[in-house]
């Protein structure tokens, strides 16, 4: 295949991005000493796992008012804290959720943030924030809280559990391979999604077999980063429409909701994007896309349908508007009320996404 001409703009976030197993303290250190601050607000779900972490800094304050979804009064409660002991920098150290209450302060104070993630969810390599409120989810894009430096620390996910780690690593699948058609896609964010699909691929059947392994747990999460930046980038396609919805309206849990839905989408768009498809391919070690994250699922366990994640069966009509009026004009295929709803009984019976051929007009 000769490739066309290239015509594209994409936006680079500007942050410093550090690996250190084992060596999260010192780094830490270091990025606050950089940015010439000296009074830290702390934030951490688990007190325990974040003291060694801030062994070289002074802390003004440890703040452990972590809740999943940032609910407006939980991050309110935090911009007090961080007024009233006169912060001016904020470390967090924990997964998806911490980072989201750091980035929820830094929306009204302008305090610059470390990062310290604990899991593979990315959101400290994208500037969106979150906020819930009364049950309601809103999301928005703010430079102001995009961390300014991120440690990775491998050694810091030894404890995360298996089945938590394989739906967070699988998470990080679904931001590459909707990286590869979401509407901002471009050139830069596509080989970034294929090293992540290499990387993931690679690191969390390790995580697996051995879960206290440093390079299984370090592998995916340089998979987990890369993908997130791809992600912020691109934009979200129709795999994260789908699960923002059933999230937003069935409460189902985030990453296993990706890694449950994610191939069925895959089933839907790869057919109509060969190219890509093999690309993916390549980057799984596999036939085709779909045979390769299908592998990855079964080497990791990964959980099976959206039944066995609590939804009901009667609500499967009643996403598919929801879905529909979210649906990405860029999507591969057209996204029909037959497509998506077929799609969802699908997902939601966890028939074989390899034998599943969607209703495609
Ligand atoms: P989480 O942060 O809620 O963590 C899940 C659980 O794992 C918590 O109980 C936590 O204490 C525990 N945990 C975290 N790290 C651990 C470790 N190393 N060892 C043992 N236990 C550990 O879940 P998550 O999946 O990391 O994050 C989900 C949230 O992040 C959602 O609200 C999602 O919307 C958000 N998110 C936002 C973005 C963005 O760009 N803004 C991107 C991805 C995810």
């Amino acid at each position: 295949m000769t490739p066309g001409p290239l015509h594209f703009a994409h936006e680079t976030l500007p942050q410093r991005v550090r690996f250190a197993a084992g060596g999260a303290a010192d780094a830490v250190a270091e990025e606050v000493g950089r940015l010439q601050a000296s009074r830290v607000m702390a934030i951490a779900s688990d007190a325990a796992r974040a003291e060694p972490v801030l062994a070289g800094v002074t802390v003004a304050v440890l703040h452990t008012d972590v809740v999943m979804h940032v609910p407006v009064e939980v991050a309110e409660r935090a911009r007090v804290v961080a007024r009233d002991h006169d912060a001016d920098i904020v470390v967090c150290v924990g997964g998806g959720s911490t980072t989201g209450l750091a980035k929820a302060v830094a929306l009204t104070t302008g305090l610059p943030i470390v990062a310290v993630p604990t899991t593979y969810a990315g959101s400290e390599a994208t500037d969106v924030w979150g906020l819930t409120d009364d049950g309601r989810k809103t999301t928005g894009v703010d430079r102001r809280v995009l961390p300014e430096a991120v440690v990775y620390d491998a050694s810091l996910m030894l404890g995360l559990p298996v089945a938590s780690s394989v739906a967070s690593g699988l998470n990080a699948i679904a931001h590459c391979v909707d990286s590869m058609w979401a509407p901002r896609t471009d050139p830069i964010d596509r080989a970034l999604a294929l090293e992540g699909i290499r990387a993931v691929t690679a690191g969390l059947p390790r995580v697996v077999t051995d879960p206290w392994e440093l390079e299984g747990r370090e592998q995916t999460l340089y998979g987990a980063y890369l993908s997130a930046v791809a992600f912020a980038s691109a934009g979200s396609g129709l795999h994260h429409k789908i699960c923002h919805v059933l999230g937003g309206m069935f409460n189902l849990p985030h990453a296993e909701t990706h890694a449950v839905v994610l191939p069925y989408v895959l089933a839907l768009n790869a057919p109509a994007v060969p190219q890509l498809d093999a690309r993916m391919a390549a980057a799984f070690g596999a036939g085709s896309a779909l045979a390769g994250l299908q592998r990855l699922r079964e080497e990791t366990d990964a959980p099976g349908s959206l039944r066995d994640l609590g939804m009901s069966g009667v609500d499967v009509p009643r996403a598919v508007g929801p879905i529909l009026e979210a649906a990405p004009p860029s999507n591969p295929v057209p996204v029909t009320a037959e497509a998506i709803e077929a799609l969802l009984r699908a997902a939601y019976d966890g028939r074989d996404p390899t034998r599943w051929t969607a209703p495609v007009r």
